[in-house]
């Protein structure tokens, strides 16, 4: 059961008084969000959270799914992949699936989609509903979940017809985005930090997971968390530990990902990631199944220091997650870790192995300044990257929609 209550206890009360503020100048409102799959990713994930914290602070809130076929689906996955640079056209019979499955959808959801005040369209599957609800009364939104800065041209001209009329769109960084004839947030993403990957968890639970792996909890470990994807760069990192245990002999390394088994590059990268770990008693390369949330919480616990070192990044969710859990964080000079990993404050940006190295060696030399990192990390996440903040963020744009606010920051 999800509770407003139970985020005072971790994100602060002042916190939730201030969603109660912003709540209250959008009581009587009626909000929709609308995306296309109820369980499953990262956007049904936050709705699952989001709409309950919604409704209990006294907003009328709904969530719609658009329902489609096979083809519907294999059309909006190439419309994800190609609005992500790769360069897919989508033949004609395609899109005329997507869009007569929104306008069926339309049929059923017109009535409540036009009488709602502010209406959020999650990603490009259900964007096309705009101009399917010609009655509206209220303000729309599109909302994008990734990261369009270098789109296939042709899908993005055929995706951008159906938004341009939007009031606003959202984008989860500033460098995700697309120019648009309408306001642009930056709403960046969020963790739950009463989830079971990352709620508090007690040590003995944390010992016996690092036990089960034939870990040693008592010399220095340092943990990486991703899929294996070169651009998460697991053989630099396997790098910068043989650097770094020369001068540190008991260090251990742990990685960590799933995902292999179903992707193909993956179980490539998760070989060579094997073979460059083969002589290392100190190397514990973790396949990991999907759902593995505990144990993902209870090594991000145990970690002395947590490593991210990405060549390219989207957000980083794995950084937010070890940042909550008090660590700090070394990660690549990439994407969202910027937004997160503070240099020289909540961890430490680093451009190569040989970087990573001499960071893990100063950081288990000084833990005075490990600790203290470790802590800023914590209220930092805790300022910015909860789900709370991504909550207080919606809240505060519906107010400037729904009262025309016209002071705003132009980011140029
Ligand atoms: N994750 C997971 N199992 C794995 C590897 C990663 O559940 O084997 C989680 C990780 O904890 C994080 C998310 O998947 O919540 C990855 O998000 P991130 O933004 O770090 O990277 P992405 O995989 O989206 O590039």
């Amino acid at each position: 059961m999800i509770d407003l209550a139970h985020y005072a206890d971790v994100a602060g009360l002042d916190v939730i008084e201030h969603l109660r503020q912003l709540a209250a100048l959008l009581k009587g409102k009626r909000v929709i969000h609308v995306n296309s799959t109820q369980e499953g990713g990262g956007v049904a994930e936050i709705l699952e959270k989001l709409v309950p914290l919604m409704q209990q602070l006294g907003i009328d809130t709904a969530w719609e799914v658009i329902h489609g076929n096979e083809n519907f689906f294999m059309c909006t996955k190439s419309m994800h992949n190609a609005l992500q640079g790769n360069a897919i056209d989508i033949p004609k019979a395609l899109l005329n699936v997507y869009e007569e499955t929104n306008a069926h959808n339309a049929e059923r959801l017109r009535e409540k989609l036009e009488a709602a005040d502010i209406v959020f369209i999650h990603d490009p599957q259900p964007a096309p509903l705009f101009n399917l609800c010609p009655g509206k009364r209220g303000k729309w939104i599109w909302r994008c979940h990734i990261d369009i800065r270098h789109p296939h041209r042709p899908v993005w001209k055929y995706v951008r017809n159906f938004i341009k009329d939007y009031a606003a769109s959202i984008f989860s960084l500033v460098d995700f985005a697309q120019p648009l004839p309408h306001d642009i947030f930056v709403v960046p993403p969020s963790i739950d930090p009463l989830s079971e990957k990352n709620m508090d968890i007690d040590e003995n639970e944390v010992a016996s997971v690092y036990k089960e792996f034939g870990l040693d909890l008592k010399r220095p470990i340092i943990l990486q968390i991703s899929r294996f994807d070169r651009f998460k760069d697991p053989l630099g990192v396997i790098q910068a530990f043989q650097l770094a245990k020369k001068y540190i002999p008991s260090l251990q390394l742990v990685l960590a990902g799933g995902g292999a088994s179903d992707d193909p590059e993956g179980e490539i990268v998760l070989g060579e990631v094997r073979v460059a770990a083969a002589d290392h008693s100190d190397i514990h390369v973790l396949a990991l199944p999907p759902n593995a949330d505990r144990t993902i919480n209870a090594l991000q616990r145990g970690a002395d220091i947590v490593l991210q070192k990405s060549l390219r990044e989207g957000f980083g969710l794995t950084v937010t997650e070890a940042m909550w859990k008090g660590k700090p964080v070394i990660g690549g000079d990439t994407g969202g870790i910027r937004l997160q990993v503070i240099d020289h404050h909540t961890g430490f940006l680093v451009n190569s192995p040989e970087g990573a190295a001499l960071r893990i060696r100063y950081l288990l030399s000084h833990r005075d300044r490990l600790e203290a990192m470790g802590e800023k990390a914590r209220e930092f996440a805790r300022d910015n990257f909860l789900i709370t903040r991504h909550l207080r963020d919606y809240l505060a744009l519906m107010v400037v929609l729904v009262y025309n606010v016209e002071e705003r920051i132009e980011l140029s």
